[in-house]
C-alpha cells in the first residue's frame, strides 16, 4: 500500500515542479504600489447565521493547474476529464465552497454544507477561462484561481485582466500566487516581501476587492514566508503538501490534494472521498 502510494505520488510531484517551471516565462518584478484599494460595499442581506460546528473536519482542497490536453504532461487535465471529475463531485454529494466559507469554518467553526470541497486552480492559465469556466458554470460550482501576476496581460498562455474580471463576475474567486512564481524559501526576506506584497496589491487594484488568500508556488515556503503573509494581511495560505486541509496544520500552511492526469477517474473518486492514504 505504502509502496504503491510512493509510486503514484513521486512522479506527480516531479511533474508539478517540471511543468510549472517549463510553462512559465521570465518576468520582471513590478514596482511597489502605494495605492490602497477601495473595498466594495455590499448591502447586508438578512440571512440566518449558520449554526456553529463544534467539530471542524478535514476538507479536501483540490489543486488543479491547466485544463487542457498535452501529451505527456500530467499537470494538464483535459476538459473532458475535468467535466467527468465535476460530475463525480456532484453525484457523490459534495458541495464546492469558497475560501471565505472555509476560513469562516476554520475560524468561527461555522457549520458547512454536507461534504464540503474546495476547487483551486494554480497559475492562472488562459485555458482556465476557455475550458474550466464553462464547466464550472454548467455545474454551478464555486472555485478559486491563484494567479501569477507578472503574467497577466503579458503572456498569451495566461488570462488577461479582462478575463480575470470576467471569471470574478461569474463567481470564480481570484487570489494570489506571487509576482514571478519563485521558490520562496530560496529568497531573502526582502525579496519575498516584494513577491507577496506586490502581487496582492496588483490584484486588489485590478479586481477592486481584498486579496486574502495565497498558494505558495511549488509549495515552497519558510518561516519568513509565514511571518510575511500574516503581516501583509493574508488570512490563509496553501502549500502543495498532500492531504486534506485541517486548521491544525496552521492557517498559513494548509494541505491540498494534487489532481493529476496520470490517475484515472476512479482514483479521483477515492482521492476526494479520503480513501487514498
Ligand atoms: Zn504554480
Amino acid at each position: 500500500m505504502k509502496r504503491k502510494k510512493f509510486f503514484k505520488l513521486t512522479p506527480l510531484l516531479i511533474a508539478v515542479t517540471f511543468a510549472c517551471s517549463t510553462l512559465l516565462t521570465a518576468c520582471t518584478l513590478t514596482k511597489p504600489t502605494q495605492k490602497t484599494t477601495k473595498t466594495k460595499t455590499t448591502v447586508a442581506k438578512k440571512e440566518k447565521p449558520l449554526p456553529k460546528d463544534p467539530n471542524p473536519t478535514n476538507i479536501p482542497v483540490l489543486m488543479y493547474h491547466s485544463i487542457a490536453y498535452e501529451k505527456g504532461n500530467d499537470l494538464r487535465i483535459p476538459q473532458k476529464i475535468f467535466r467527468e471529475q465535476m460530475d463525480i463531485i456532484k453525484h457523490d454529494g459534495f458541495t464546492p465552497i469558497t475560501l471565505d466559507e472555509l476560513y469562516s469554518h476554520f475560524n468561527d467553526e461555522v457549520k458547512l454544507p454536507p461534504k464540503p470541497i474546495v476547487i483551486t486552480l494554480d497559475d492562472g492559465y488562459k485555458d482556465n477561462y476557455e475550458n474550466a469556466l464553462p464547466v464550472l458554470k454548467e455545474f454551478g460550482f464555486k472555485a478559486t484561481v491563484f494567479v501569477i501576476t507578472c503574467q497577466t496581460d503579458d503572456s498569451t498562455d495566461y488570462m488577461t485582466s479582462k478575463q480575470l474580471k470576467e471569471m470574478q463576475a461569474n463567481g470564480i474567486d481570484i487570489e494570489c500566487h506571487t509576482v514571478t512564481h519563485p521558490h520562496l524559501k530560496d529568497l531573502s526576506y526582502d525579496k519575498q516581501l516584494v513577491e507577496l506584497r506586490d502581487s496582492k496589491a496588483k490584484l486588489e487594484k485590478m479586481l477592486n476587492k481584498k486579496i486574502n488568500y495565497i498558494a505558495y508556488p511549488y509549495g515552497s515556503y519558510n518561516d519568513d514566508t509565514v511571518k510575511l503573509v500574516q503581516n501583509l494581511g493574508y488570512k490563509m495560505a496553501f502549500t502543495t503538501n498532500e492531504g486534506q486541509a485541517n486548521k491544525t496544520q496552521g492557517m498559513f500552511t494548509l494541505d491540498r490534494m494534487y489532481i493529476s492526469n496520470a490517475n484515472d477517474v476512479a482514483y479521483f473518486q477515492r482521492q476526494i472521498n479520503g480513501e487514498i492514504k
